[in-house]
């Protein structure tokens, strides 16, 4: 039931990370905060398709 999925920086839509989660515990769209290269901070980065 894990599944691959990308994480889209908010702030700039570089795709920096790629993670896994459980599509049945976790059916909504992931948010989380990483640090983004481009800009030097922690941003929200958020599931994409
Ligand atoms: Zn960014």
């Amino acid at each position: 039931m894990r599944v691959v999925v990308t994480l889209a920086c908010t702030e700039c839509g570089d795709r920096n990370y790629t993670t896994t989660k459980n599509k049945r515990t976790n059916p909504e769209r992931l948010e989380l905060r990483k640090y983004c290269p481009r800009l030097k901070k922690y941003t929200i980065h958020r599931e994409t398709r």
